[in-house]
């Protein structure tokens, strides 16, 4: 095939896909897999929704890019209702998220530069983060697999452990400039990274606070962010995956005092921000923030965590506990996660394996409450041919 032409970053599944609808995949032979992976929380809208198919179609006939140098009307739309909807004041749009998280990161440390601190660089993660593939977001992230080959590791990163309140603490002296933290973990298993005391601590050390909702955003929890259910609001936030709901784009969300320093020069991006991104993250936020909308998600994503939770009950070799919230859900497994994930594509089930040997489960938000019924009969079925196989191995 083709794909030996391609960089061997990814163990490719031989899966390929030539059409999707709604929380449907099919391949060119007509197999129909249910998409409970969603681009990795990227399709938020499911596959080929009507209205960004329609508003896409459209702004492709009448302009698809200009450069920032001039103004873009749907750029300044988009701002402005996500600003409206959560503690932002300032947006700067990029095309990814990990880009996202660099705003952040070169808004943090400028933020302290500008109050005459230039040294206060340092940015505190936890383990297990994921911030992105960049040379800054490795660091951050600080996985060695990730940062293996690739140089000197990008200075001004710290880690703590995981949930540890004396560590975190401990870390914080001169050159701290900011927290950073995905308030659930994506990559990582879905771990929910208790942030509540947070805030406290930021402002008695003068810190940034800043979250990676690049996964947990625009709905995806139940929220339209999920810091909303603990009430703690950062300093600057990156977002990305959803809000494209599968074009590429991504944005740095911050408060007034937080992007102050960001002036004409201090950074930019070709394409960020351009107007088919912005059509496309406009029609978004059309459906998701439409009334009742992410209350729905917050329902739907309740109801498959009960159903989940019975079908681990029943396969204690394979499962071992379900968490998340909304629909970000990961089933802690005790068979190999990767096998897991493999024999559910068999079962015509789409997943995603993280880390933590957990099973990710992200359907797009617009799941119908008969394709929960539907995905929780595939994943029963995944479950009881994983069994086999580990009986098969077990008496062999
Ligand atoms: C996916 C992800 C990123 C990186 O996004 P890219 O678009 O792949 O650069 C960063 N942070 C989190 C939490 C993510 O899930």
């Amino acid at each position: 095939m083709s794909s030996s032409v391609l960089f061997g970053t990814y163990a490719r599944s031989d899966l390929a896909f030539v059409k999707g609808e709604g929380c449907w995949l099919e391949t060119a032979d007509g197999r129909r897999f249910l998409d409970f992976a969603a681009g990795i929380a990227v399709n938020s809208l499911g596959h080929s929704h009507p209205h960004l198919v329609s508003v896409v179609q459209e702004q492709a006939a009448k302009l698809w890019h200009v450069s920032n140098l001039y103004t873009i009307p749907e750029q300044g739309r988009l701002a402005a209702r996500l600003c409206e909807a959560t503690f932002a004041d300032r947006v700067f749009f990029t095309n990814s998220g990990g880009e996202a998280m660099e705003a952040c990161i070169k808004a943090a440390r400028r933020y302290h530069y500008g109050k005459g601190a230039p040294d206060r660089y340092d940015i505190i993660t936890f383990e297990g983060a994921f911030h992105g593939r960049t040379l800054g977001t490795i660091a951050a992230g600080g996985k060695d697999k990730y940062l293996e080959g690739f140089g000197p590791k990008a200075p001004g990163f710290t880690q703590v452990p995981f949930d540890d309140l004396k560590a975190l603490k401990a870390a914080i002296n001169e050159t701290t400039a900011a927290i950073l933290i995905e308030p659930i973990q994506g990559e990582g298993g879905i771990r929910p990274v208790p942030h509540e005391f947070l805030r406290d601590l930021c402002d008695v050390h003068g810190l940034l606070l800043i979250f990676d909702e690049v996964q947990t955003g625009v709905g995806r929890t139940g929220r339209f962010f999920a810091h909303e259910w603990s009430g703690v609001t950062p300093d600057l936030m990156g977002i990305a995956k959803g809000i494209g709901g599968g074009f590429p784009m991504g944005a740095c969300l911050a408060t007034e005092e937080a992007s102050a320093c960001m002036v004409p020069g201090t950074h930019g991006s070709t394409f960020g921000g351009n107007p088919l991104a912005m059509a496309v993250g406009n029609a978004v936020l059309d459906i998701v923030l439409d009334d009742g909308f992410i209350e729905t998600v917050a329902r739907k994503g309740l109801v498959l965590k009960q159903k989940i939770a019975s079908v681990v009950d029943s396969h204690p070799d394979v499962f071992e506990t379900v968490r998340g919230e909304g629909l970000m859900l990961g089933i802690k497994c005790r068979a190999n996660v990767g096998a897991v994930v493999i024999e559910g594509r068999e079962q015509g089930f789409l997943s995603v394996p993280a880390g933590d040997n957990v099973m990710r489960i992200l359907p797009p938000l617009t799941v119908t409450d008969e394709e929960i019924d539907e995905a929780v009969k595939r994943l029963d079925a995944t479950a009881v041919a994983m069994e086999k196989t580990l009986e098969a191995g077990a008496s062999a």
